[in-house]
């Protein structure tokens, strides 16, 4: 299977050549981690960087036309990528797992759900 997904108009669609992410988690917004070798996007897309918590660049990756978050893109683990995973076709966000949450030091107090694997910031 392959994972497919787009930005609110379309003009940006990609495809991630793995039968499930390799993590998915609420980084207080759904993502679907993924190795970065394996994703094709196509479409118009621009970047902002950003300072991440390691101290390097995190890419935020967005289409150019509507502005949708694609995904985020840390230099710190170059070997992946986080897919906004909102973005994700309906029928493959339905299958989606959690298990996964990120920066829970910063989780706001209406957010009950606790999941199997929490991280009070980015893991190393
Ligand atoms: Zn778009």
């Amino acid at each position: 299977m392959v994972l497919s997904g787009h930005c609110l108009c379309k003009a940006v669609t990609y495809t991630i050549d793995v039968d499930k992410p390799a993590a998915v988690a609420y980084d207080h917004s759904l993502v679907a981690v993924v190795p970065k070798d394996k994703l094709t996007v196509k479409g118009p897309t621009k970047s902002w960087a950003g300072v991440g918590s390691s101290g390097k660049a995190v890419h935020r990756v967005f289409c150019s036309e509507c502005g949708s978050p694609i995904a985020h893109d840390p230099d710190a683990a170059p070997e992946i990528i986080a897919i906004k995973a909102g973005t994700l076709d309906t029928e493959i966000k339905k299958k989606l797992q959690p298990d996964t949450e990120i920066w829970t030091v910063s989780k706001l107090p209406f957010c009950q759900e606790h999941l199997a694997h929490p991280f009070e910031h980015m893991p190393q």
